[in-house]
């Protein structure tokens, strides 16, 4: 229906006002076109509860803020940590502490308060002059740009934000038990704490290895004060398409299947693609090419490490730890290992081979229109059914006994 090989210029629709249309938006306004982005939500972020996400900056030897500078974006629009330490918990619960002499990643808030993520890009799409439409629905086949989020599931994550008077503090433990197939992770910055399990097998009770989570975090650091605000969670999706346009419409972040498929860390693939689609529609550039050269690889490579990760099961993730713990001390940078891991590389493309016929399964969307290769949630192992210990019990207990919400 629209044409993207030549430079469109009447109004254009985007669905979906979270991070990829958002991007996406205010790269066309700040061009002068007439931009109208519809939202099926109140508001950008709603998805969302207050969680703390982390954006990497590790796939790429360009700072993701630099990159965000150039596409016309300004990463000083809402409130961000960078991180150049963090501590990871190895096998038989020693934390060792990874570092690097840049930025390793940023901390950002999801949701609709004024600082975070979602609320910065939206304040600079308003200024660009985009349109914003909340609360409303729009047949995507009348749309230029799809960014409309996950669409399955592949993983889901569930956790618990607190008030603490703890200083600011990222652990990140990997764990086949307390996460099964992921990891944990707590994050505390300026007296607001969320401790998370991230699950890629299913599991008929994911509070239950959320209790057992937090008991593990208060039993390694015991001065963790801990005044429950609320629950948060959602869900991750990951897919191989065989197109990203399709009659004409750019798909965008997940809505295209586009995910860290190891380690979830979503953001730069959808504010990126968010982008490229906003470049195509300017220019009338390929907008599928683009996104094959720029994004398929990594997206790819991250699959084949998922598979290996997978056959290795938790012998894997210890080999892991202890394999980064190594290279850190050798090189005296704890990054460079991780951007390794992301990069593609010869062995990343034969393993995912072996790896799209063993994990990802054919599925239709969009009325069946195309099939993609989505990545389901795996099944639950016979060792995901251990019962849980006292403190996780007593956590439990407490969870249930009904107290006023507040929000930090
Ligand atoms: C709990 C959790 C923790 C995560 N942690 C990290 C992390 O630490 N680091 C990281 O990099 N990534 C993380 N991710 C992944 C990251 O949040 C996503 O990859 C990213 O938000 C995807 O952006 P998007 O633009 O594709 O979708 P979203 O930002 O979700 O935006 C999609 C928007 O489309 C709207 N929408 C849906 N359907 C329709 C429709 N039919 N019509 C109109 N609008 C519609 C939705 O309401 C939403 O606002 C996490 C995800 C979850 C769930």
């Amino acid at each position: 229906m629209f044409v993207s090989t030549t430079p469109y210029q009447g109004p254009i629709h985007v669905l979906g006002a979270g991070l990829s249309g958002l991007a996406a938006a205010i790269l066309l306004a700040r061009a002068g076109r007439e931009v109208h982005v519809h939202e099926l939500r109140a508001d950008s972020g709603a998805r969302f509860a207050g969680d703390f996400q982390g954006i990497e900056n590790w796939t790429s030897p360009v700072d993701f803020w630099a990159e965000l500078r150039a596409w016309g974006i300004d990463p000083d629009g809402w409130k961000a940590t960078a991180l150049r330490e963090i501590d990871l918990a190895l096998p038989g619960d020693r934390i060792a502490t990874v570092k690097s002499p840049r930025v390793a990643f940023r901390l950002v808030e999801r949701g609709t308060r004024p600082h975070t993520l979602d609320q910065g890009l939206k304040r600079q799409a308003l200024a660009a002059g985009a349109h914003l439409h909340y609360h409303t629905r729009r047949d995507r086949r009348a749309c230029h740009i799809v960014a409309t989020g996950p669409r399955g599931v592949t993983g889901l994550v569930r956790g618990e934000l607190f008030r603490t008077s703890y200083p600011n503090q990222v652990t990140v433990q990997l764990n086949d038990r307390l996460a099964p197939g992921a990891y944990t992770y707590m994050i505390v910055v300026d007296g607001v704490g969320l401790i998370a399990t991230v699950l890629l097998r299913k599991q008929r009770d994911a509070n239950r290895f959320l209790d057992e989570t937090l008991a593990w975090y208060h039993a390694h650091y015991p001065a963790l004060d801990r005044r429950t605000l609320r629950r948060v969670g959602g869900v991750g999706s990951f897919a191989v398409h065989p197109r990203y346009t399709l009659g004409g419409r750019h798909y965008v972040g997940e809505a295209a299947g586009l995910q860290d498929c190891l380690w979830g860390f979503g953001i730069r693939y959808a504010i990126t693609s968010g982008c490229l689609a906003a470049q195509a529609l300017l220019v009338g550039s390929d907008y599928e090419a683009a996104v094959r050269r720029r994004l398929v690889p990594f997206q790819r490579a991250s699959l084949a490490n998922r598979w290996l990760l997978n056959r290795l099961g938790r012998w894997g993730m210890e080999g892991l730890a202890r394999l980064w713990m190594w290279d850190q001390e050798r090189r005296g940078d704890g990054l460079p290992f991780v951007s390794r891991l992301y990069r593609p590389s010869l062995l990343h493309g034969f393993l995912y081979q072996t790896a799209v016929r063993g994990m990802l399964r054919r599925r239709p969307i969009e009325e069946e229109e195309i099939a993609v290769r989505h990545l389901p949630l795996a099944p639950a192992k016979r060792r995901d059914g251990w019962a849980p210990s006292a403190a996780a019990r007593e956590i439990a207990a407490a969870r249930k006994v009904p107290r006023a919400t507040a929000s930090p």
